[in-house]
This record gives structure tokens, sequence and C-alpha cells, in this order.
């Protein structure tokens, strides 16, 4: 079976769609107002049986995937590897389709994502950070968890560890650079790690890949490098683009037709931890 037919085969459109769209059931189908075109009556149908969507409205259609292409402005690569994620469908790194630029780099924003969290959890030289998130700021191992909080603990300035780790995944240094992690020494001394003896916040795209990362020093400290220090702007992180927690808040402000739009990356995880979901932070840009 071709990935996509195992994908397709997993999931069912409705439930997929309905993370986007309000559905409401209509005999054997779905029904819902059109996200292609603007309405006030619903044209666009779901097919349970059949597994395709149709608008009577503006007569587009198409399949899961040709969905979250268009709804997310994506390629079928990225569509696919959403999808196949969701599906629990491993998709073949040796998969010629896979091997875009940018998906190089989602993946090693993944792996340091969980190499970060890691080492917030389990190592000794992040004894303080663990204070601070979980007895300081009272945030739960579930809600770190969710958020993926992490710890970079290199304070030497090289980058003995995550680059090592990243290049042992088999990444290239020239991808591990482009993704804004690793820093080469303009004096040709090699690398060092942008975030370094600081806690490390995950951004998440809308559909909770991670793009990139903000970090803030531990209380007390001061490195010369200010309070935060961001994720340069890279082939998947756009910094105006994104609103952090959008990829956990998105089914409740549909639901709630309601977004609260907080300052800061803590205030979305404490107010996510409270129980109100429909938040987002606007990343320290302008609205
Ligand atoms: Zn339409």
């Amino acid at each position: 079976m071709q990935p996509s037919e195992e994908v397709k085969s997993k999931l069912a459109l409705e439930d997929i769609i309905s993370e986007r769209v309000l559905l409401k059931r209509s005999g054997g189908n779905f029904k819902g107002l059109c996200p292609f075109h603007e309405e006030k009556t619903p044209s666009f149908m779901v097919s349970g049986a059949k597994q395709i969507w149709h608008c009577f409205g503006c007569g587009q259609g198409g399949d899961i995937f040709g969905f979250v292409m268009k709804y997310e402005g994506i390629e079928f690569v990225e569509a696919l590897r959403i999808l196949a994620q969701k599906a629990g469908v491993i998709l073949r790194k040796q998969d010629p389709q896979l091997r875009s630029e940018k998906s190089t780099l989602f993946d090693i924003c993944e792996i340091a994502a969980k190499y970060y969290h890691q080492v917030l959890l389990r190592s000794s030289l992040a004894k303080k950070a663990r204070d601070y998130i979980f007895l300081e700021r009272k945030i739960t191992s579930d809600t770190a968890d969710t958020f993926k909080l992490g710890f970079a603990a290199s304070s030497s300035g090289t980058a003995k560890d995550l680059n090592n780790f990243l290049l042992k995944q088999g990444f290239l240094q020239q991808d591990i650079v482009k993704s804004g992690l690793i820093i080469k020494s303009d004096r040709g001394f090699g690398f060092f790690e942008r975030f370094r003896n600081r806690v490390v916040f995950p951004l998440f795209d809308q559909m909770g890949r991670v793009v990139g990362f903000t970090s803030r020093i531990l209380p007390g400290q001061d490195d010369g490098m200010g309070k935060y220090v961001n994720s340069p702007q890279t082939l998947i992180y756009n910094k105006s683009e994104l609103l952090y927690g959008l990829h956990l808040a998105k089914e409740a402000i549909r639901k709630q037709d309601i977004a609260v739009v907080v300052e800061g990356n803590m205030d979305v995880i404490a107010l996510h931890q409270a129980g109100i979901f429909n938040v987002v932070a606007s990343s320290g840009t302008a609205l």
C-alpha cells in the first residue's frame, strides 16, 4: 500500500475537517460553512462514506489531502507528513518526495525539542531550571510535556552536545546551521549553540510542528544576551506569522468563537493549565 493510501484508510475525513470547520450531520453526510468562500448558509458537504468533500457554492472539492493542502496552503508532501503523523503511519526517510529542505528543518527542530525536553527532565545541569518551572511557576509535568518545555544546558559556548547529537542523527552540518540552533563562528573556530543555559520553549506552527524556539534566562542570572533569545527567521519560521499556542487553541477558539491574546508564552501555558484553552500569545510581535 502506498503511504498516502494507508493514511486515507486510517483517518476519517470528517474528523480531519471537523478540526477546522464546524460540521453538522445531515443524513449520511456532514455539512458546514465553506472555508474557501464567504457564505451564510452551508453548502460545504462532506461524505463520510465516500471520504470526499465538495462545496456546492464555489465548486471546489477533493479528498483528505486536497482539503489539508488547500486549507493550510501547503504542498502535498507536507500534507502527507501531517496526516501520516496523525494516522501513525511511518514514512520512510529515503522516500524521495520527503527529502525537501523544509522537511529536514522540521525534523531537526522536532528532534532538538525532544532533546531539550529530556535535558530539562533528567540532566543534573537542569536542576535550577526544574526548580523554576515546576516549583516557582508551578507548571505540572503534563503541561511541560504538552508544551515540550526544555532546557539548553550548555554554558561553555561550544556546541559539543546538541550539534553532535544532531550530526549523529544523520543531519548535515549545513542544515543544522540553517535551523538556527547552531551558529557557525565567523572567526572560523567551529560552531556554538544559540541557546545556552536557558529555558527553551519550542514554537509550534498551527499544525503543531516545531518551527523554532524562544528561550529565557533563569531568574537572577545575566549572560549579557538579554532576557529572551529567539530563533532567527528560517525557511520554516516566520515570527510575524506565528501565534504561540495556536495549535492547541484552534479548536477551542472555533467552538467559542473568541480568542484571547496574551503577551507571553508563560501566560498561555498557565491559562492552558487552568483549563482555559482559547488562548494564544503574539510572540513578542506587535499586532
Ligand atoms: Zn465553497
